[in-house]
């Protein structure tokens, strides 16, 4: 008799979990990108202990049916893609229907969801990928998603985690973005009890930008904005007077999904040539939009990178609308106001 067999789902899911979710950072991502993928309009996110005691993601979007709460938390489920031509179309921040069960396999999860507001909902709670409780319930319309104890059961991974203060700021990172990508979103995030950002949701990058950044910052930035028949670039980069000397400070947004890609802050810094300080990145926020079909963000577990199919042409497209919208505000020197 043979001795290979398929892994168990239980087992399954620890494994996949060791990937998807390296911090409690990962697990706020991926909870944000499911409320952003659900149309919410409002997302409230509180954390303690830097998350590894409890993150909590509530959400007003559409919810989900009593009935596709337990698959909702099975291995590759997913509402997003239902067929092989759907992964060459993204049209959401999901879609392999790893997160939930690989986030309830190492820690203690409970979600509240309901389809219509005043309707019956149902409330599932899962230990180690256990489920624990299930009822219905009375909620608000939407969902709301509490994890606590994460790691509780992986006591490896549990023990390379850093200080509250460094999973604080991985936390943060995530929120950032995420407001910075959807400013038509209101979001609020609070750590500890103290309120860290609170953003309006009335669709204005610069006040989102004046949240996270301060608001000296979000004036020293002009707008970008750019078309050609493949892409369409907006968002806010800044005078040169207001660098940071990390690349973070440049927040690139694909189709509304955070990437790191040398292939759009080459060429915007590029386009700031000899007026950007050696080994200092301008504050910028570039939103580009383009065909699903033209990049590929099935490349990395995290999604965090992207492969453009015409990348050359991308460059340039980049650079000539940095260089434009730069070139159509005066250079002031650094210390003199900029309205
Ligand atoms: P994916 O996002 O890749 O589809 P997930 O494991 O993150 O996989 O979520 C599984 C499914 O659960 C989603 O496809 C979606 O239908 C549902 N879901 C998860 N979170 C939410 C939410 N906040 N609001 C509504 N539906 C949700
Ligand atoms: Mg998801």
């Amino acid at each position: 008799m043979g001795i290979i067999r398929p892994l168990d789902e239980h087992l399954a899911n620890q494994i996949a979990a060791g990937e998807v979710v390296e911090r409690p950072a990962s697990v706020l991502k991926e909870l944000i990108e499911n409320a952003v993928d659900a149309g919410a309009s409002r997302i409230d996110v509180t954390a303690e202990e830097g998350g590894l005691q409890l993150l909590r993601i509530a959400d007003d979007g559409a919810g989900i049916q009593p009935d596709d709460m337990l698959v909702a938390f099975q291995r590759h489920a997913t509402s997003k893609i239902a067929s092989d031509k759907d992964l060459f179309r993204i049209t959401t921040l999901g879609f392999r229907g790893e997160a939930l069960p690989s986030i309830a396999a190492v820690s203690k999860v409970k979600c509240v969801s309901a389809t219509d507001a005043g309707g019956l909902g149902r409330l599932l709670e899962i230990e180690g990928g256990t489920v624990t409780a299930d009822r219905e319930t009375n909620a608000p319309k939407g969902t709301e998603m509490v994890v606590k104890d994460l790691f509780y059961n992986t006591p490896a991974r549990l023990k390379y985690m850093k200080t509250i203060q460094t999973e604080l700021g991985h936390l943060s990172d995530v929120v950032y973005r995420q407001a910075l990508a959807r400013p038509d979103i209101a979001f609020s995030f609070s750590h500890n009890g103290n309120q860290l950002l609170r953003t309006p949701g009335n669709g204005d990058l610069k006040q989102v930008v004046a949240a996270i950044y301060g608001t000296s910052s979000a004036k020293a930035m002009v707008e970008v904005k750019a078309d050609n028949p493949d892409y369409t670039l907006t968002g806010l980069t800044a005078l040169p007077v207001e660098t940071r000397a990390n690349r973070n400070a440049v927040t690139v947004l694909v189709n509304g999904r955070y990437v790191r890609s040398q292939a759009v802050v080459q060429p915007l810094l590029q386009a700031y040539h000899t007026l950007l300080p050696l080994h200092r990145y301008p504050l910028a926020v570039l939103n580009l939009n383009m065909h699903p079909t033209l990049v590929d963000v099935n490349v990395h577990p995290a999604k965090l990178e992207v492969r453009f199919s015409k990348e050359a042409e991308l460059r340039g497209f980049i650079e000539a609308a940095a260089k434009q919208a730069l070139g159509s505000e005066a250079y002031i020197p650094s210390g003199a106001s900029v309205r």
